[in-house]
């Protein structure tokens, strides 16, 4: 769990997905006329590294080489691909061989945990073995449909992934007040223009 998925209310069980893939910031609105800065988390081996050190899934005494920050690229973007499409949208077939073909690479094992339930965790035992509990966090999720309500903000100046906690789960933006009134009066605008 990190601050932003608490801020935000993501439940505990999708918080590592949700900070995955929004290690990608490709916010680029302007808010009370300070333009957002955009940023990646993961820019280097060694950055990776920290963000995974820093939720404690880096074993310790692991490097992380060019190669594995290359999968977990490769997982983070078929991830968010994945969740750019609306929850009824995503049994594309393009979408999912990218997202399988990168899940691949983290199987999971089912053990008995001490108090006898069956629990699936990570087979890897590299340096990126701690990032499997985003495949495993998919797979939880995906069981109580909860994944259907982790979705991508519509605004093509955010694409910030967030946790839609709507009772009906049909939200659009990761905030209605900020991007999706931006969204709304750039339509209103778009409309008028075109009468004018
Ligand atoms: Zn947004």
């Amino acid at each position: 769990m990190s601050k932003a998925s608490r801020k935000f209310k993501v439940p505990d069980e999708l918080a590592n997905v949700y900070d995955f893939a929004n290690t990608l910031d490709l916010r680029r609105f302007v808010h009370n006329s300070v333009p957002h800065p955009q940023g990646d988390e993961l820019t280097s081996p060694a950055a990776l590294a920290a963000w995974l050190s820093e939720r404690k899934l880096l074993p310790s005494g692991a490097r992380i080489t060019a190669p594995l920050l290359g999968e977990a690229l490769e997982l983070r973007s078929s991830l968010r691909a994945c969740l750019q499409r609306d929850p009824d949208e995503r049994g594309d077939r393009m979408v999912l061989r990218a997202l399988n073909r990168a899940i691949e690479k983290f199987p999971l094992v089912a053990a008995v945990a001490t108090d006898r339930t069956m629990v699936l965790s990570g087979a890897r035992k590299d340096a990126l073995s701690g990032l499997s509990v985003v495949v495993s966090e998919l797979l939880r999720a995906s069981d109580n449909r909860s994944l259907d309500r982790l979705k991508m903000c519509a605004s093509d100046e955010c694409r910030r992934v967030f946790y839609d906690r709507s009772k009906p789960g049909t939200r659009r933006w990761c905030v209605s007040a900020l991007c999706g009134n931006r969204e709304k009066t750039r339509a209103y605008r778009a409309r008028m223009q075109g009468e004018a």
